[in-house]
């Protein structure tokens, strides 16, 4: 039996800056507001989804890993943010969580005083665009995706997080839009800014430091780990197939590979990530094609040969395999 508790309409987790509404008041439908803002332990993002995961995490260090050309990676602040520092600033690649914006701020100034400058949000989602405010109140321009800028300025529910995402406040918006891509020359390096259509969610980029040959792939790279794909908001399993490949085809062996989540990669592993999707697709649609519900297509274990390393973070074989699904 569920116990519950009435929550305070008010009640908010603190993350710096920006402020999350622990309860459900944003969700639109007044009658089932009224049920979940008096369930005691909410299934949704902040709560039992990653949200809950990423602001737990944020509690721990940042973890620092140089890379080469003057980048570093920053792990612990929802999504890893990838800094590239010069004479002329700092030029970063997502925001993280406003959480953990002191430990943030002190690891940016350890690698070196220059400013903020630019930070590339790599698309909408709040493990990745949570810190844009408070990178924008010390001095960075905020880059995005058309379609990412969207989502931020305008109200998004997310059903699989059974969540709603108001509009982020002025100073957390993307002024520099991107459609397709840019190239920025910046401390001294070539950086090309590229969309390929929908792949993790409408509105992802990748950021590629074209001297130091680093690429960094937002969510649309997971290392190790079943992705999340956004198929509510313009990604699919096809879409995410497509952006593995393009990675892919772009890399060499020397090629510093850096996922949205998971450990600083190489090409060889995000080969193993498309070829875990390639794999995957091919065998939720064969049992599709069959004629199979998606309660027999989950039983079928579509991902078993994957499990028991891709399974392991957010997402589990039957997860991932009902989010393949949504997308074919
Ligand atoms: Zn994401």
């Amino acid at each position: 039996m569920k116990t519950f508790i009435r929550l305070s309409a008010t009640v908010s987790i603190s993350m710096g800056a920006a402020f999350v509404p622990l309860s459900t008041a944003a969700i639109a439908d007044p009658a089932s507001q009224t049920i979940q803002s008096v369930h005691a332990t909410p299934d949704d993002y902040f709560h039992t989804g990653a949200g809950a995961r990423y602001l737990r995490r944020a509690d721990s260090d940042i973890v620092v890993q140089p890379l080469r050309g003057n980048i570093t990676e920053l792990m612990g602040s929802g999504g890893n943010i990838t800094v590239l520092s010069g004479k002329e600033g700092k030029f970063l690649v997502d925001a993280g969580i406003g959480k953990s914006k002191n430990k943030l701020r002190a690891a940016l100034d350890k690698i070196g005083p220059a400013p903020l400058k630019y930070v590339v949000d790599t698309h909408w989602h709040w493990d990745h665009t949570n810190g844009n405010a408070w990178m924008h109140d010390a001095g960075a321009t905020v880059v995005a995706h058309r379609n990412t800028s969207k989502h931020l300025t305008e109200t998004t529910h997310v059903d699989a997080w059974n969540w709603t995402f108001e509009p982020v406040p002025e100073n957390a918006r993307p002024t520099l839009v991107i459609d397709d891509k840019r190239t920025f020359s910046f401390a001294g390096t070539t950086i090309q800014v590229e969309n390929f259509g929908g792949g993790h969610t409408d509105g992802d980029l990748w950021v590629y430091f074209k001297e130091a040959d680093v690429l960094a792939l937002g969510d649309t790279f997971w290392n190790g780990f079943y992705p999340y794909i956004d198929n509510e908001d313009g990604g699919s399993i096809d879409g995410a197939i497509k952006w593995a490949d393009k990675a892919v085809a772009r890399t060499t062996d020397h090629t510093i590979v850096i996922p949205g989540h998971g450990p600083v990669g190489t090409r060889t592993e995000l080969i193993a990530f498309r070829d875990m999707l390639v794999t995957v697709r091919s065998n939720v649609a064969a049992l599709k094609r069959q004629g199979k519900s998606l309660d027999e297509i989950v039983a079928a274990k579509p991902t078993a040969a994957f499990d028991a390393v891709w399974g392991n973070f957010v997402f589990n074989g039957a997860q991932f395999t009902k989010m393949v699904y949504s997308g074919l």
